[in-house]
């Protein structure tokens, strides 16, 4: 009998702790999404940087495009990095957090995860005159239940994404802006990762990728905006 009970006990609390953050996380994504849809503009966002490796390649062609973006930076990075950082900001672009050191909020203990989303705000806030960036992107887009009451305690504005075409994946920049253009229906945001820009290297990387899309998206008659931007709009 005892055991029963524990069994059953366990299992609430696996439930609490990973099952029940689903629904309000859905909640939330739906109400970001539904409002960048109905401004009609397109949001690139960048994940996982600052990286020296890509972020002034992406800064060169973001401004050869005329593209304002969003990136979605990690504490350890900034601050491995603070000059990339402000060189994104020099840009025009803005900055969102995206954890210290992209834990998995399932794959810790209780607490590190809100730990580790507290040491990315603070990252930024150190490099930002003491401001809090406004969006929080939650490294691998999930909450437990101890990240979730944070997220609602402190009312952090969660962003999303509804275009993922997992640019880390082998892919020619073809099949890489196809698997964009294909789920593209404007008023999106698309993601991509700093780390995987050069992960098809033999077809000079991502960035090929990323000019076609933005010119296709552009041609489309769509225009790119931060997150903030779309969001206001
Ligand atoms: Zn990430």
């Amino acid at each position: 009998m005892t055991a029963i009970y524990i069994v059953l006990s366990l299992g609430v609390l696996v439930g609490l702790y990973f099952i029940l953050p689903y629904w309000p996380r859905n909640y939330l994504r739906r109400k970001f999404l539904r409002a960048i849809k109905e401004s009609g503009f397109v949001c690139l966002t960048f994940d996982d940087g600052p990286n020296p490796e890509s972020t002034p390649e992406i800064l060169d062609l973001l401004e050869e495009l005329d593209v304002k973006a969003t990136f979605f930076l990690t504490g350890r990075n900034i601050q491995k990095h603070p000059e990339l950082y402000q060189d994104i900001i020099k840009h025009d672009h803005e900055v969102g957090e995206h954890g210290y050191r992209h834990v998995h909020p399932w794959g810790c203990l209780p607490f590190s995860a809100v730990k580790d989303l507290i040491r990315g705000s603070t990252a930024i806030k150190e490099e930002n005159r003491g401001k809090n960036s406004f969006w929080l992107r939650l490294p691998y887009g999930k909450l437990n239940l101890i990240t979730l009451c944070y997220v609602l305690l402190y009312r952090r504005k969660l962003a999303f994404w509804n275009v993922d075409p997992r640019d880390y994946l082998p892919q020619t920049p073809e099949q890489l802006s196809a698997s964009v253009l294909t789920h593209f229906k404007g008023g999106s945001v698309i993601l991509l990762h700093e780390t995987s820009l050069h992960t098809n290297e033999s077809t000079k990387g991502n960035l090929v990728a990323i000019k076609m899309i933005v010119q296709e998206i552009q041609k489309r008659g769509y225009t790119f905006a931060t997150v903030s931007q779309a969001i206001r709009e």
